[in-house]
């Protein structure tokens, strides 16, 4: 394995167990490592602090272990099998009602550059980092002898989040096994799930708990699930009880699949509509009081640093106009998956918007990533989703 000697003082982060070098502070490498490589990472001393994955960037090395251990079929099994010990432990796993989890959160489960999310009898695996593309076939080994008979497939989707410069030439596909079959279980409701084109592994494993919420609060309400995807939170509408539920997505592939996954969990309910149009306009022309309950869970305004100024105006605009027209008495339940964004930031933005809509607003549940999407503690940058239940008088 090669060596990568950091710059005299840089091992301090390491120290503290923060998954990443910079490339900043490496200070030289013996030999020239390929993109994927594995590096033993030392202090300008000499000593040992990481092993991990090497690659071009602003991350030069993400770190595997900060012991000095092989990365062989046996590290992959044992990080596997804590995760999956972990899903367990969370009551997600194995669940009669359940299907549907992330068994692989990247850092959060000391994997950094890889998710695992699980569907059925599917492992959906998505590679971030250069490092874990190379090291695929030995995780999916691994991930087999972990799962035993609960695993039948492993689609590989990684096409869009390798980065460019690599030039791997990634396609997505099956590396083991195959399957048309894609009706995943969430909480009893059933979804079908686009993985292979899908957005993401196909589907927002990560508003699980969220969705409960709103099935909670749904009952004879009317409800407006906006930038819907897959229609998870519109379904758990209906199961609590809604009157009605309208779905918006700007995209109409989003659309066939909320109507879609609601026929397969009330065929034949009329209480669900499903319109193709963009959020801003819709809120724009949609009827005051129309609605009771509105949910807003657009995708990340901001992708990077340098587009937060623009993304929190943003989430203060879409907020302002959902104000504007909920019904007194509705019940806003507000999101951002920005990583960039704090959770300040947002409920800043979220706090501007009810001032310039001048409603009385209370703050009534504060929102996060789920369970299975755990943040390693030496690494906050993990937390990225946050959302707000709101009551407005
Ligand atoms: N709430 C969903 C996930 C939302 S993903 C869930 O629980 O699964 C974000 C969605 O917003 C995407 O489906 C995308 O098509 C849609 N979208 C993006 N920009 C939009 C816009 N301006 N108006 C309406 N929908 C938009």
């Amino acid at each position: 394995m090669k060596k990568l000697y950091l710059n005299r003082g840089k091992d301090e982060s390491l120290r503290r167990f923060h998954p990443w070098v910079f490339s900043g502070a490496v200070g030289h490498i013996e030999g020239h490592p390929q993109e994927g490589e594995l590096v033993r990472v030392l202090t300008a001393e000499g000593e040992f602090i990481a092993v991990g994955h090497w690659q071009i960037g602003s991350i030069a090395v993400r770190v595997l272990s900060f012991e000095d251990e092989p990365i062989d079929h046996d590290f992959w099994v044992r990080r596997l099998r804590v995760a999956y010990e972990v899903r367990k432990a969370i009551g997600v796993a194995d669940c009669e009602d359940n299907d549907t989890y992330r068994l692989v959160h990247g850092e959060g489960d000391n994997l950094p550059g890889l998710v695992i999310d699980m569907y059925g009898q599917t492992a959906v695996m998505q590679a971030h980092s250069v490092g874990m593309h190379v090291s695929r076939m030995e995780i999916a080994e691994a991930l087999k002898e972990v799962m035993g008979e609960r695993l039948a497939n492993i689609y590989y989707k990684s096409e869009t989040t390798l980065p460019f410069k690599a030039e791997l030439g990634q396609e997505n596909g099956f590396i083991l096994g195959q399957t048309p079959d894609n009706v995943a279980k969430e909480n009893g409701l059933r979804f079908r799930i686009d993985w292979l084109k899908g957005q993401k592994t196909g589907f927002f494993v990560d508003q699980r708990d969220n969705r409960s919420l709103v099935e909670q609060y749904s009952k004879g309400r009317r409800v407006l699930n906006m930038f819907c995807y897959t229609g998870g939170f519109s379904v758990y509408a209906m199961r609590g009880g809604a009157d009605l539920v309208h779905s918006v997505d700007s995209s109409q592939k989003a659309v066939d699949l909320v109507n879609d996954n609601v026929e397969l969990n009330f065929p034949g309910d009329l209480r669900h509509k499903a319109f193709a149009e963009d959020a801003f306009k819709f809120l724009d022309q949609m009827e005051q009081d129309a609605y009771d309950l509105i949910i807003l869970d657009p995708p990340a305004f901001a992708k990077h640093r340098d587009a937060v100024r623009h993304a929190i105006k943003g989430y203060t605009k879409l907020n302002a106009k959902a104000f504007d027209k909920i019904r007194p008495g509705g019940i806003l339940f507000t999101f951002s998956c920005s990583q960039a964004i704090s959770k300040e930031q947002f409920r800043m933005a979220v706090f501007t918007a009810a001032t310039l809509a001048g409603r009385k607003v209370r703050i009534l549940h504060q929102l996060h990533q789920p369970a299975d999407h755990p943040v390693n503690i030496y690494h906050p940058e993990g937390e990225y989703l946050k959302g707000l239940v709101l009551f407005v008088e």
